[in-house]
């Protein structure tokens, strides 16, 4: 399935399935005839795994290749100062292209690679994992700041996504309730009845990934991600959304340590939290147990990980780029599918948070 994605005056193909790659080729080929080399961007893991197959799939003759580390390390500024200059040192020039092969860390470095080297030179994501579904598609690039995450970045749109995925059979399980956390929350934030049909249809994360369940969920969660993207590019209203169950999630991330949690794990429980918020302020009627009890049967932590201070998360909360000035912002649910944007006082948070602390026992 191809879906198109149009940000701005861009439009760009998302191609799903399975043997994506024959596409590339012809992509390459009939979009890019004048192209002077490509530098592929992957990191350990899925270098070893695939670096060798995609190589000769693309089968072009000037591909260099830079393997990263894996995971956050990724998204530094000396790995992106190596990448720069291993691009200048090959003599990439404005009609060289860069592929983003691996997951979302890749996907933020070689997207922010290519936004600035030389101004701009085009670049393609060959995701990896099913969070990707969500991080390849919509133009956010960026690396960390030892101040915080993502601080350093640009809204760049790929010129096209292909997501293959006979690549996410070699997923380890936490990665898979990583990325599957963004399709719920997608469900969660989405107009449609996304989220009752995901909870009536996934009751196990167990199955072999991917199967034509797993899918659906990711054809479905691009969608969404899509309908937003094209309202909002850059972010200036409805995009916030997306973050519902990130801005405690991020501060979670953040004190227990990247690497220890995965970004889609402490966003699940950014979304109880988030749930928890929303029937305190709008008396959204929702079954939260049954929701916690859902998670928890895939196989999430539903409750603060012991041990996490209240006010340093709250410090960190405020640290977050997307909060303006006093309090801290949070995406509510009014209603399933109406997500708002709402200011939440720090009073009023640090009460919440005590019983949610509470309930994690
Ligand atoms: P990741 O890229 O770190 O991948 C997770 C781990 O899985 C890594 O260790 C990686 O080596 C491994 N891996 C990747 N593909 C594999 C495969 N096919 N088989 C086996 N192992 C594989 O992280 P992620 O979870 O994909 O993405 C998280 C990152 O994405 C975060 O940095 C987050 O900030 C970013 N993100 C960005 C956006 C966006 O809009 N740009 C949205 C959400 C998340
Ligand atoms: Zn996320």
């Amino acid at each position: 399935e191809t879906i198109t994605i149009k940000a701005g005056d861009q439009r760009y193909p998302v191609h799903v399935g399975y043997g994506i790659l024959d596409h590339l080729q012809s992509f390459l080929e009939s979009e890019y005839p004048q192209l002077t080399s490509i530098l592929i961007i992957t990191d350990e893991t899925v270098g070893e795994l695939y670096l060798e197959e995609l190589i000769h799939a693309i089968g072009y003759k000037q591909i260099y290749s830079k393997v990263v580390p894996a995971g956050e390390k990724a998204k530094t500024f000396e790995v992106y100062y190596d990448c720069l200059s291993f691009a200048l040192e090959k003599k990439l020039d404005r009609r060289s292209m860069i592929l983003s092969f691996g997951g979302g860390a890749v996907g933020d470095l070689a997207g922010f690679v290519a936004a600035s080297f030389m101004r701009g030179i085009p670049f393609i994501q060959i995701p990896t994992t099913i969070l990707a579904h969500d991080s390849a598609v919509g133009g956010k690039v960026a690396i960390n700041h030892p101040l915080g995450k993502n601080m350093i970045g640009a809204f760049y749109q790929p010129v096209g996504v292909f997501y293959d995925l006979n690549y996410l059979t070699s997923l380890p399980k936490a990665e898979v309730r990583s990325g599957f956390a963004e399709v719920i929350k997608h469900g969660l934030i989405s107009n449609h009845p996304f989220y009752d049909w995901l909870k009536e249809q996934v009751e196990s994360l167990d199955a072999t990934i991917p199967n034509p369940l797993m899918i659906e969920c990711l054809t479905k969660g691009i969608k969404v991600k899509a309908r937003i993207v094209e309202v909002d590019e850059k972010e200036a209203g409805v995009r916030a959304y997306l973050n519902f169950g990130h801005t405690l999630g991020h501060a979670i991330e953040a004190e227990v340590g990247y690497g220890k949690i995965t970004h889609g794990e402490a966003v699940a429980i950014g979304m109880v939290f988030a749930l928890q918020l929303s029937s305190q302020t709008y008396n959204f009627e929702f079954n939260t147990t049954e929701f916690i009890q859902w998670l928890k049967h895939l196989g999430y932590r539903t409750e603060l990980p012991e041990g996490l201070s209240i006010e340093r998360l709250l410090g960190r909360m405020k640290q977050d780029k997307k909060s303006y000035g006093q309090s801290v912002r949070f995406v509510l649910l009014k209603e399933m599918g109406q997500p708002i944007v709402s200011e939440v006082a720090d009073e009023f948070l640090i009460e919440n948070l005590e019983i949610f602390k509470r309930q994690g026992g």
